[in-house]
């Protein structure tokens, strides 16, 4: 398993991490298999959507700021119940094909961090598993 670390800067935001996943996938010499990625966290999530444009994950920010607003009549006491809301609805995992040594994405797809708590340290755990 691989690890990364990120940092995020902001309270809530999405991060590109394609590059750096597709960096790892190219560094395993996989040609078929799979790629997992998981990260340890309750306050944030991944996800893929379009990278071309940055205005779609702006707008899935605003959606979940809107949907899930930060105050509310939540009762955990650590004040982020919006942040561990928002992590359960999107997840905090993904698989994605591995053909011909690279990741099947669609054109437009990235994968993304979302940070709903941060600023914080973050990590990123990447599974490679060949098929055989
Ligand atoms: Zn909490």
């Amino acid at each position: 398993m691989e690890v990364f670390e990120i940092e995020t800067h902001e309270n809530c935001e999405a991060l590109d991490i394609t590059h750096k996943v597709e960096e790892i996938v190219q560094k395993s010499h996989v040609i078929s298999g799979i790629c997992t990625l998981f990260i340890p966290h309750t306050t944030a999530a991944i996800t893929i959507n379009e990278n071309r444009d940055p205005s779609v994950m702006k707008d899935i920010i605003n959606t979940l700021n809107n949907l899930i607003p930060v105050s509310g009549k939540y009762i955990h006491l650590e004040g982020n119940s919006h942040a561990h809301i928002r992590a359960a609805i999107i997840g905090s995992s993904r698989d994605i094909f591995i053909e011909n040594g690279r990741m099947v994405l669609g054109t437009w797809q990235g994968i993304f961090f979302l940070e709903f708590d941060g600023p914080r340290k973050r990590r990123v755990f990447v599974k490679i598993i060949e098929n055989s």
